[in-house]
Parts: C-alpha cells; structure tokens; sequence
C-alpha cells in the first residue's frame, strides 16, 4: 500500500503551502482550514500513516515534531500564554490524512474537554 498522501506532494512541493519552519527531519506549515488563530500542522519529512504505525524505529521522529512545536511557541510568541498540540488517530480521533501531523492551535484560550463536540451523540 502506497503512504502518499497530500502531505507528501507539500514535502516535495509538488503543492504549494505555507511552510513555516523546516528542518531534517520535520516540516511545518498552516493549516488550510484553520480552527483557531494559529494552526499549523507539524509533520515529519517521512510518512509514518497513524500512531498505530509508531515504533522503537521511527519514535524519534514524534519527539522531533514536539521540539518544532516549542521552537514554533517561541517564534510566534505562544510559550508563555499556552497552545494545544493534538494529534488525530484514525477515524474516531477525526484522522483524514494519513501521515501523522501535530495540530498546533493557539491565540485563543480553549475549552476543555474536546469530547464536547462529538459527531455522534454516545448511547
Ligand atoms: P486530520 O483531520 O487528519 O487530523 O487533519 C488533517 C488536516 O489537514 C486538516 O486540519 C485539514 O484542514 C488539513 N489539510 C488537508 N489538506 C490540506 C492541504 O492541502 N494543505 C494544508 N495546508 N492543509 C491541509
């Protein structure tokens, strides 16, 4: 099965983005649906499909994502007031593309617990 996803033709620049940051091993770019001021996704360079898909080999690569995260709070001036960093897993975590990705949402205070705004009404 082929991990090409519409994040692998953003790494290459096979499709524009507005990338924000990039480095080895991680890229990071804005959201095209952003649902919070700040909203960039931050994903690694090679495609690993959902977290199910992580392992001792590749585990590297999420703490990579997690520095961008912070180096990205500094650089656009979230560190000190927070942000949510999220990542999605397969359909019931609301997962649509299938190369993981941080969500890094911020300038906004956010509500807590995100289950609030569930799809389907839990029996
Ligand atoms: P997921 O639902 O898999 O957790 O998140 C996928 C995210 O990718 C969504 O927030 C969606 O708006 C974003 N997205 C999908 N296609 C593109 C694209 O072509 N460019 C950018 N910048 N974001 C995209």
């Amino acid at each position: 099965m082929s991990n090409d996803t519409i994040f692998s033709k953003i790494i290459s620049k096979q499709i524009p983005a507005d990338i924000i940051y990039e480095d080895e091993n991680t890229l990071a770019f804005k959201d095209i649906n952003p649902q919070a001021p700040f909203h960039a996704l931050i994903i690694p360079k090679i495609a690993i499909a959902t977290i199910n898909d992580i392992n001792a080999s590749n585990s590297h690569l999420v703490g990579e994502l997690y520095v961008t995260a912070a180096k990205l709070a500094k650089q656009f001036g979230f560190a000190q007031d927070g942000y949510r960093v999220v990542m999605n897993c397969n359909e019931h975590g609301g997962q649509t593309v299938y190369h993981i990705h941080l969500h890094m949402l911020a300038g906004i205070e956010m509500g807590w617990p995100p289950y609030q705004n569930t799809k389907k009404e839990q029996s």
